[in-house]
């Protein structure tokens, strides 16, 4: 039976059961992405669908109580019910059934348990990193200002000048950086109990942190535009989410 699944408002199909079970495995699809086959009265949510109970005459062998069989969809080998779980019209094994409930959990965590933080904790959030990188700053130019002072004339004070510019680019790249990539969060975020993942719910790394960080500035310069489509996007992502994939999710 072939499947159709939506993104956005594209619907993409038909596609095979074993290919849609290969999107669920690599994490392209997951609970909330609505499917269709041939038979189906409407579009329905992929989580719910597998938690639907009423049997699908379709593959399962004529009979009643433990005689009734199925073919597992993953070994191809037919069992009683009983002994099965189903997934939309297919059924799984009590051997396979480990593995292929694994499987799924990776593919439902994704929307499943993914509690996204809205626009205004995360600005929350911001502002407190701006004051912690402000007071950090302050702190760090107290000594170059007075050294500046000290050679007011003389070249040595442009050079100065240029490595305050330069701290004031570095500071909050480094902190952006190594915080996300260490802890999944800025301190203001850790204050407001958010953190930044990847779109699969994972940690993200040193390097997407500080892609993130640049991304951002982007967000920032087009007049913060960028942050405000996280108050229009149904996964709350703003454009420096998007460039990276990443989410910002409660704790
Ligand atoms: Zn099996």
């Amino acid at each position: 039976m072939d499947w159709y699944y939506a993104v956005g408002d594209q619907q993409i199909g038909p596609i095979s059961k074993a290919e849609l079970q290969a999107l669920i495995k690599t994490k392209k699809i997951n609970a909330h992405t609505r499917v269709w086959r041939a038979g189906m009265k409407d579009w329905q949510e992929l989580g719910r669908l597998v938690k639907e109970t009423d049997p699908t005459p379709s593959a399962i062998t004529p009979g009643s109580g433990r005689s009734r069989q199925a073919q597992c969809s993953e070994c191809g080998k037919s069992f009683a019910l009983d002994d099965m779980i189903r997934f939309g019209e297919s059924w799984v094994c009590a051997a396979c059934k480990p593995l292929f409930v694994q499987k799924f959990k990776e593919g439902l965590t994704v929307a499943g348990t993914m509690d996204y933080a809205g626009f205004w904790i995360r600005f929350g959030a911001k502002f407190i990193d701006w004051i912690i990188i402000g007071g950090i700053s302050f702190i760090m130019f107290i000594p170059l200002g007075f050294v500046m002072g000290a050679a007011a004339r003389s070249s040595s004070s442009t050079i100065i000048a240029v490595l305050i510019q330069l701290l004031n680019w570095v500071i909050p790249a480094v902190y952006a950086t190594w915080f996300v990539g260490k802890f999944g969060a800025t301190p203001g975020k850790m204050a407001c109990r958010i953190k930044v993942v990847t779109a699969a719910n994972q940690r993200v790394s040193y390097p997407r942190a500080l892609g993130r960080h640049f991304a951002e500035m982007l967000s920032s310069i087009i007049l913060f535009i960028g942050y405000i489509m996280a108050a229009f996007d149904d996964q709350k992502r703003t454009l420096h989410d998007r460039i990276c994939d990443t989410r910002v999710i409660r704790r």
